[in-house]
């Protein structure tokens, strides 16, 4: 069993005694900056030349800096950018001028597990990883509550790597939930495996699947829409809120008895020999090379796939469908600006 730690484990002055750069100020680099400001601590917030984020940091009271020059100033300097841009950013601005004996976080394991981002032997190595968006990070500690989160130590140089890091994990609220004590190469496989076979991957496959099956068959695709993607939410929520049992409770007895007879014949047993490879993938290093041997390249590999998947059939019906809703009129704003239809 994981051992969980909470408020009364952490020593919240340990962080507070320190200087904090904040390296980007995007999902969870803006609740992270805010909920430690808020819990006393010393925080600067490095962003890139002519970074559209400046205004927004500086209008909630933060203060900012280079990334070059907040990283000078700090004790411990928390790598908020996207994973695949960190070692870029880590050789050119944060690793000339880190303080000797700084201590380098991280939200994600993915750059020090596959070795990308290899700091030097007298920097403590740590990651606090809330388990959830950092909207919901910064509105739970606002309301006295806190969202899980996941603390490990890849690098102890000081001897007080783990204390500080959980100090850190309190000044963000984590630890009002409870902090899960996990390991860089844990944390790092499993992420990568649930988004690959299950949440994003195993569960945007089988919508398609459904969505084309019933379209085949002549179905109407508004209706195929309806039942094999759209009412998803209904069944995530009950599977969140009470496990597969509350969900399999709140359906009808004709639904349950077709999860159990007819679940099995599409999700065969040799699914679990294709998790497998896909999580040997992730363990040998392999997925990991040609997701940034590809972003490297300027992302070739990456922007087709994308852009193929944008032209499915199912995506113009989800918008037709979700356009009937009067309160979902502005979601789909944010990430079609600009895209093609
Ligand atoms: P975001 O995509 O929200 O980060 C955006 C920020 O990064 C912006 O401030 C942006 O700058 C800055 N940025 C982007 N590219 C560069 C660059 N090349 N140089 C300098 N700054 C850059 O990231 P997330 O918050 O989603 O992720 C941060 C880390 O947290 C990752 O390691 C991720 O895996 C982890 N994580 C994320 C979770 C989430 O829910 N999003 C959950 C748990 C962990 P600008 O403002 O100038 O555009
Ligand atoms: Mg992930
Ligand atoms: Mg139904």
């Amino acid at each position: 069993m994981a051992e969980i730690f909470h408020d009364a484990d952490a020593d919240l002055s340990l962080i507070q005694s320190k200087k904090v750069a904040i390296i980007g100020y995007g999902s969870q680099g803006h609740a992270h900056a805010l909920n430690l400001r808020d819990s006393g601590v010393d925080v600067v917030v490095g962003l890139r030349e002519g970074s559209s984020s400046v205004a927004k940091a500086q209008e909630q009271g933060l203060t900012v800096r280079s990334v070059a020059d907040a990283t000078k100033e700090a004790d411990v300097v928390m790598i908020l950018v996207p994973d695949q841009t960190q070692r870029g950013l880590w050789a050119a601005e944060i690793e000339p001028n880190l303080k000797a004996d700084a201590a380098v976080f991280f939200a994600h394991g993915f750059n020090i597990h596959y070795g990308y981002i290899k700091p030097a032997a007298g920097h403590d190595v740590c990651m606090v990883a809330p388990k959830g968006p950092g909207h919901t990070v910064r509105r739970q500690y606002e309301d006295g509550r806190g969202v899980p989160v996941l603390v490990c130590v890849e690098q102890d140089a000081s001897g007080q790597a783990w204390d500080v890091a959980l100090s850190y994990a309190a000044a963000i609220g984590g630890t009002r939930a409870g902090a899960i004590k996990t390991t860089f190469k844990e944390e790092t496989e499993t992420d990568l495996f649930g988004e690959q076979t299950v949440l994003c991957g195993g569960v945007s496959q089988l919508i398609t699947y459904g969505f084309e099956t019933l379209v085949e068959a002549g179905y109407q695709p508004e209706m195929a829409y309806f039942e094999v993607c759209h009412e998803l939410k209904l069944i995530v929520d009950l599977i969140n809120e009470g496990g597969l049992t509350k969900q399999r409770w709140s359906c009808s007895d004709t639904a349950e008895y077709g999860d159990y007879v007819s679940g099995p014949r599409v999700i065969t047993p040799d699914v679990k020999d294709h998790m497998k490879d896909v999580l040997a993938d992730i363990q040998n290093g392999s997925f990991a090379k040609r997701f940034i041997d590809d972003q490297d390249a300027g992302a070739p590999e990456f922007k087709k796939l994308r852009a193929e998947h944008e032209r499915h059939p199912l995506e113009a019906t989800g918008r037709e469908v979700r356009s009937m809703f009067a309160w979902n009129t502005d979601v789909d704003a944010d990430y079609t600006d600009g895209q093609t239809a």
